[in-house]
């Protein structure tokens, strides 16, 4: 098959109600009509995902995310001119069409127009907005490249090669004050030049979550991870920033799950990674550290 019928065959399978496993620029999503609330239940049945975390739901264009939000702000205008396609998610009030699943009973919805030309080719050939997590089962890593995703996981997957960004979007929300909800390579620093200061969502704790889906476990590879330069007993492994790790922000997190899911696969007693600086550029990958972290 070609590639234009591949992505044909997926958006058949997306109309039809059925999950097909994508790739984007940040990670690989699992995704279903979002405008389908059984397409989207069997999103959260395959996952193990908890309906209380609300799903990123993925457009084709600026256009099509008004179609979706019932207050697009001059704001959400600005950022999506200057961001999409890219890893920025806004979260806006919602139109009754989206149905609650999707949104986790919540009067918002997050959107995102991914910079990947089969994520892109895939929703305008379905015709209808992409609702999708990440492509594993929920707390686990997220999958970078297409042989990452568990199998069965969805009824068809779209492969285009290892993901550019590597970590999930930055995601922000414009309901009242802007709010950073999610670091990731989009910095708070940029984001704020061009609208203003933006405040910064609580850190997370166990058992109640500043905004819904902000669980502290997520992100997590099975073997033991620690957030120092520490060797410990058993078989393990030091990352070093600039020798085993890039010294880059983007760099990093690009290698970043792809490093962890290698390492996982050599059933390891623990990894060590050295934590990157506590600034604006890597707070995106500090946040999935801890995660990973616990
Ligand atoms: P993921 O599991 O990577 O797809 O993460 C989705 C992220 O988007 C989580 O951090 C959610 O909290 C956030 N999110 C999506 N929709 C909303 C929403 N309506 N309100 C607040 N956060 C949202
Ligand atoms: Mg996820």
């Amino acid at each position: 098959m070609t590639s234009d019928d591949k992505v044909a065959r997926a958006a058949e399978l997306i109309r039809a109600g059925r999950l097909v496993a994508f790739p984007t620029e940040t990670v690989y999503g699992l995704g279903a009509n979002a405008l389908d609330p059984d397409a989207v239940a069997r999103i959260f049945a395959a996952k193990g995902r908890p309906r209380t975390s609300p799903l990123i739901v993925h457009v084709d264009s600026i256009e099509m995310a008004r179609t979706l939000a019932s207050h697009w702000s001059d704001a959400a205008e600005l950022l999506a001119r200057r961001y999409w396609p890219g890893p920025l998610t806004l979260v806006v009030p919602k139109r009754p069409l989206v149905p609650d699943i999707v949104t986790a009973g919540l009067p918002t919805v997050g959107l995102r127009m991914p910079a990947h030309p089969l994520a892109l080719e895939l929703i305008r050939a379905a015709g209808v907005p992409i609702a999708a997590p990440s492509a594993n089962r929920f707390t686990e890593l997220s999958p970078t490249a297409a042989a990452h995703i568990p199998e069965a996981l969805a009824d068809y997957t779209l492969d285009g090669g290892a993901a550019r960004v590597g970590i999930e979007s930055t995601v922000l929300s414009l309901v009242e004050a802007p709010e950073l909800l999610r670091p990731g390579v989009i910095s708070i620093t940029e984001l704020e030049a061009l609208i203003g200061p933006i405040t910064q969502a609580a850190e997370p704790v166990e058992g109640a979550h500043a905004s819904p889906g902000m669980h502290v476990r997520h992100y997590r590879p099975a073997t033991p991870l620690f957030l120092d330069t520490v060797r410990r007993e058993g078989r393990g492994i030091v990352l070093r920033m600039g020798q085993e790790m890039p010294a880059d922000p983007r760099s990093f997190a690009a290698a970043l799950y792809e490093t962890l899911h290698r390492l996982d696969a050599q059933s390891l007693d623990w990894i060590a990674i050295e934590p990157p600086p506590d600034t604006p550029e890597w707070a995106g990958i500090l946040d999935r550290l801890r995660r990973a972290a616990g």
